[in-house]
């Protein structure tokens, strides 16, 4: 076993974990990133990026996250292709987190930047049509879709955002819910019901993703929950809609967490109730959910981690004189 030891350890690669790298590398903290399992976080698993800025023409996703990872690096972040299996925060700073490889990670602040994963229904046809007419997010890929046919599946409020969302570029949205009442905030459900673009279907799950002939998603098969009956609904695109996990299971019983299990922080902060724990990205963001957002917390993340290192050794100077 070998321990490496840094002033910030940051637990995560995507765009928060490399921001907060790349802020606390240039402040002198050397960071240590510990990648785990998805190297560069979501945005490797998507092909067109359009809204991050920055980039006239559209990007790659995992061509945006190497150029994140070579920028950390380049001003002097440690990569480490590890995953965290078990953190230690008793005791406040340093933190020690031990990673499957069996080694040791000792910080004394952590930034925890795990991120967050759509659920999926799990359907055939659901994961291969990934990026070719089946997607998880609309604020993401809702402009592939201009002037064409969708549905989103799911029935709270991020179902009902995602279609009210998708009516700025398509005058036919179909939300599909499994049962026939919504369990999203009643204003949103009274813009929903307004909205001439959007349609519902009620007591429908999908049971499979059917591509057409060009190899993309053509259309829907559904079946009624309460009849079983079968029927097909024709789309390009299918949002599926029904909620996401935060990776914070190493966190439970550790860190305070919302119902969803989500990090808690002081609000408009990333500071989480430990002091020199702080969180950024997804993992504390139930809402806006974005690269640029996760990059942004990512920097605050940084900012307070030096801030919190800066108090933390001038108090232990001044007890040591
Ligand atoms: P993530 O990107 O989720 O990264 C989490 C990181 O934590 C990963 O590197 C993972 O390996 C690591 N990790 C998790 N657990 C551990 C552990 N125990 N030990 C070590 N490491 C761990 N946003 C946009 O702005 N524009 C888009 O076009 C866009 N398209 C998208 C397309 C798809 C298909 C998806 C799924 C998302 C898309 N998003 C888009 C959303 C965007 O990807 C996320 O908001 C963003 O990646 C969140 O960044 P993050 O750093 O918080 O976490
Ligand atoms: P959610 O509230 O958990 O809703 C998930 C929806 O998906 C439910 O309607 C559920 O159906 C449906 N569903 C779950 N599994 C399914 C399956 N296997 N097949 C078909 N349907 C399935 O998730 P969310 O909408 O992502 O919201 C998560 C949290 O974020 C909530 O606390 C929400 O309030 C919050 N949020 C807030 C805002 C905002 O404030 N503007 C925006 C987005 C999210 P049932 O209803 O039958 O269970």
């Amino acid at each position: 076993m070998t321990t490496h030891r840094t002033r910030m350890l940051i637990i995560g690669s995507g765009p928060a974990g490399y921001s907060a790298a790349i802020y606390g590398a240039r402040a002198g903290m050397e960071p240590i990133v510990v990648q785990g399992l998805q190297p560069g976080g979501q945005l490797t698993i998507t092909t067109d990026v359009e809204n991050y800025p920055g980039f006239a023409d559209v990007i790659q996703g995992p061509w945006l996250m190497e150029q994140m990872q070579a920028q950390a690096e380049h001003v002097g972040t440690r990569m480490m292709w590890d995953t965290i299996v078990e953190v230690d925060l008793e005791g406040g700073s340093p933190f020690r987190a031990i990673g499957d490889s069996g080694d040791e990670y000792v910080g004394d602040v952590l930034v925890i930047a795990t991120g967050a994963q759509a659920k999926w229904l799990g359907v055939p046809g659901e994961q291969e049509l990934g990026g070719k007419g089946v997607s998880a997010c609309a604020t993401c890929d809702g402009f592939f879709y201009r002037g064409k046919k969708v549905a989103v599946i799911g029935g709270g409020n991020t179902a009902v955002e995602e279609a009210l969302y998708l009516t700025n570029h398509s005058d036919d949205v179909t939300l599909i819910h499994r049962r026939d009442e919504l369990r999203s905030e009643k204003i949103l459900q009274e813009r929903l019901f307004k909205s001439d673009k959007i349609s519902t279907l009620w007591n429908k799950t999908v049971e499979r993703f059917v591509a057409g002939e060009n190899g993309a998603l053509a259309k829907l098969e559904l079946v009624d929950t309460v009849t079983g009956e079968k029927s097909e609904l024709e789309v390009d695109g299918a949002f599926v809609a029904i909620g996401h996990a935060p990776a914070t299971e190493l966190f439970k019983g550790k860190l305070p967490m919302d119902d969803s299990g989500y990090l808690l922080v002081e609000p408009g902060t990333p500071k989480t109730a430990i002091p020199g724990v702080f969180a950024c990205g997804d993992v504390m963001d139930h809402t806006y959910r974005q690269a640029v957002t996760a990059a942004g917390t990512g920097c605050m993340a940084a900012l307070d981690a030096e801030r919190f290192l800066a108090t933390l050794e001038f108090a232990e100077k001044e007890a040591a004189e």
